[in-house]
């Protein structure tokens, strides 16, 4: 993967991000994602923010290698925190991390005001998907679309969302599943809920063998797992 050649995954979050977007990709690493799009000349304005030193001077030498330093400023900095009033920034992206610090990005910026003029959200969580969807119904807004891909043996979820007046009812199944997935439910989704009904074979034999009284915890992942079979039967 480089500027040129983004994983499969990041392709995808990319593809999402409209033409002449001021961006912010925040746990942008080595950068790759803006770099890609301002190379594209998809976007003319895009920061990349990083929390750790690290992947900052990663990402600073990488837009400099890419003669893209006009156009891609690297920031350090936590969250939401390197957007300033003055970058106008339409779009954020959050790849790669867990779906539970995503929600926790977006709320201390939400407090921050730093979501006033943001119209579009682009999250790539790698887990806890569900607690990501309910942050964004409940702070108004709508996903408009999910997608579910493969790469290299793992199964990725996108989530795009925008600011709505709206709320849409969602129910558990939604939340966890996700809705437009749930709707598509295509080969992935199917694969991906399999491999959970499988980690939660092992975790019930797990808990048949526990000493102490896991009865509680037993029910909960039954009724998970009846969810799930629900789903995908
Ligand atoms: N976005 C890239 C991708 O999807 O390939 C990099 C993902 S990497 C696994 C996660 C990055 O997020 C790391 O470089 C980490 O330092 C950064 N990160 C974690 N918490 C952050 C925060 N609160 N603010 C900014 N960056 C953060």
């Amino acid at each position: 993967m480089n500027e040129t050649q983004l994983s499969k995954r990041l392709e995808l979050a990319a593809s999402f991000v409209q033409p002449g977007a001021r961006l912010a990709d925040i746990g942008s690493d080595h950068a790759y994602l803006p770099c890609y799009l301002a190379q594209k000349e998809i976007v003319h304005f895009a920061i990349a923010g990083e929390v750790v030193i690290g992947p900052f001077t990663s990402a600073k030498k990488q837009i400099q290698s890419s003669n893209l330093t006009d156009k891609v400023e690297a920031r350090l900095g936590d969250g939401l925190a390197v957007i300033g009033t003055s970058d106008q920034i339409d779009t954020i992206t959050i790849c790669g991390m867990g779906g539970d610090l995503i929600a926790r990005i977006l709320d201390a910026g939400k407090e921050e005001l730093k979501l006033e003029g943001v119209t579009r959200l682009i999250l790539q969580p790698n887990n806890a998907e569900a607690k990501l969807r309910r942050w964004l119904i409940e702070n108004e807004y709508a996903i408009i679309e999910e997608k579910i891909i493969e790469e290299n043996d793992k199964i990725y979820e996108i989530v795009v969302a925008e600011p709505s007046s709206v709320t849409e009812t969602y129910s558990k199944e939604d939340y966890l599943f996700g809705k437009r997935l749930r709707q598509e439910k295509n080969e992935i989704f199917k694969k991906k809920w399999q491999s959970e009904l499988e980690k939660i074979a092992y975790i019930l034999q797990s808990l048949d063998q526990s000493q102490r009284d896991v009865s509680s915890k037993k029910k909960e992942v039954e009724h998970m797992r009846e969810t799930i079979e629900e789903e995908i039967s």
